[in-house]
C-alpha cells in the first residue's frame, strides 16, 4: 500500500521542519496538495496519517487534502484538456497520446497550521 510509505515520507519532512523550530509549535493542520494522477486515495492517506502519528508530535493533527485535477497539454491542438482517469489518456480533440502533463502529479505539503505551545 503506497499510501503508508508516502505518509512515512511526509511525517519525516514535517519532523525535519519541526525539529528546526526553536519554539516547537503544536501542529494543528497539515494542508496537502495531492494530484489526482498520483493515484493516492485521500481516505487511505488520512487513515495512514492518523495511525502513524499516534503518540508522536503530530498526534491529533488533521490532514487537509486538496485535490489537483489532471490537466494535460496537447501540442497538436495547442490546448489544455483534462482526461478522465482510467480511460485512454489522449487528447479528446485529435486523439494524440497524452505526453505533457501540466498538473495532477503533485504530492506536497502546501502549508502547516500551528499554534505556539
Ligand atoms: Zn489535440
Amino acid at each position: 500500500m503506497h499510501e503508508t510509505d508516502m505518509t512515512k515520507a511526509l511525517i519525516v519532512t514535517i519532523q525535519d521542519w519541526w525539529d528546526a523550530q526553536p519554539e516547537r509549535p503544536i501542529i494543528q493542520k497539515v494542508h496537502l496538495i495531492v494530484g489526482t494522477f498520483t493515484c493516492v486515495e485521500p481516505a487511505s492517506l488520512e487513515f495512514a496519517f492518523e495511525v502513524q502519528t499516534q503518540g508522536t508530535f503530530l498526534d491529533g493533527a488533521e490532514l487537509v487534502i486538496k485535490d489537483i485535477p489532471l490537466v494535460a497539454h496537447c501540442h497538436t491542438c495547442r490546448s489544455d484538456y483534462s482526461p478522465d482517469l482510467g480511460s485512454q489518456y489522449a487528447c479528446p480533440t485529435c486523439n494524440s497520446p497524452m505526453e505533457d502533463i501540466r498538473s495532477g502529479r503533485e504530492l506536497k505539503i502546501d502549508r502547516l497550521e500551528c499554534v505556539t505551545a
